[in-house]
């Protein structure tokens, strides 16, 4: 189809449906009236004029209301359609419903409910022949490289890396979740050697957010609730120093937060075993480790989440 025709198509279909849904979304208070009319409303921004259509930094697309992240700039690519284009999307990020025109499929934020845009397939535009058409304004990015000041970090070591990363990656303002290995004596450890339990590093989740969506005390509540910071030097079925139990602060703030934390929790009588400790060195894992059970499609049997605070 010729790209020129497709874009007037898609530019229709959009306009059309544009009045066709309630608003029933809660408001946050964040979004500007022309943001929540796309996210809350489902409304279509003019094409042509979103700042990220021609946008090619590397880097990942987050959802504008919650952060969660949902495109990589790999999968970006150039339809002339008029809106950014994506033909792959971060596994689980994206959730498709049929749109109440009856004919398109829409495309939200699978943490939020943000609304996206649509999806469109075998239009041939690329090998994966999938064309996620989004709003600019729903989304804001994240550049590969990030520059300081913008983002808080956090280290968490609570078992079994995959496990911590798949329930943190799902918080709200969280950008980023990195697996890797923190607390060791050994340089660039790999996971064969960490698995021996002799480097001394703790399997380490390595979390990017957005101070402005949430914070470290939240971040680490919800860290000493979905593993269990009872056990010592093991995480359920996972047994050895790596899986211990670990809150490695990066400044004085995130000390006195988490002592203050733990000290929540030994004062309802838990017996906590978690350690505090100035952070070293973080190296990230092998790739296959990253995003484990999101690639896998799997869900973690390890860990649950318990209410603590
Ligand atoms: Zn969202």
């Amino acid at each position: 189809m010729n790209k020129l025709y497709l874009s007037i198509i898609t530019a229709i279909l959009l306009f059309m449906s544009e009045n066709s849904h309630s608003q029933d979304n809660l408001k946050y208070s964040d979004l500007s009236k022309e943001e929540s009319y796309v996210i809350d409303s489902k409304g279509t921004e003019r094409p042509f004029t979103g700042k990220y259509y021609k946008h090619k930094e590397p880097g990942t697309y987050v959802c504008k209301k919650c952060g969660s992240a949902l495109y990589h700039s790999d999968d970006k690519f150039e339809s002339d359609c008029g809106w950014p284009s994506f033909d792959d999307e971060i596994k689980g990020a994206v959730k498709r419903l049929p749109d109440a025109d009856g004919m398109r499929i829409e495309i939200e934020c699978a943490s939020c409910g943000a609304h996206l845009g649509h999806v469109f397939s075998g239009e041939r535009l690329t090998v994966k022949n999938v064309r996620h058409c989004v709003n600019s304004i729903s989304l804001d990015f994240v550049p590969a490289v990030v520059e300081p000041g913008r983002y808080g970090a956090a280290l968490f070591a609570g078992g079994c890396f995959w496990v911590v990363e798949y329930f943190l990656q799902k918080e709200p303002g969280v950008i980023s979740v990195t697996s890797g290995y923190t607390g060791g004596d050994v340089k660039n450890p790999a996971y064969r050697e960490v698995c021996t339990g002799n480097t001394g590093h703790a399997e380490t989740v390595k979390v990017i957010y957005d101070p402005k969506k949430t914070s470290y005390d939240k971040l680490l509540k919800l860290f000493l609730e979905i593993h269990d910071p009872t056990q010592v030097d093991r995480q359920g079925p996972d047994i050895g120093d790596q899986y211990r139990s670990e809150i490695f602060y990066l400044n004085e703030e995130q000390r006195k937060i988490a002592e203050s934390k733990l000290a929540t929790l030994s004062s309802k009588g838990l017996k906590v075993a978690t350690a505090i400790t100035k952070a070293s060195e973080f190296y990230p894992a092998e790739n296959y480790h990253q995003d484990y059970y999101f690639k896998n499609g799997k869900v973690p049997y390890c860990h649950a989440y318990t209410k603590r605070f």
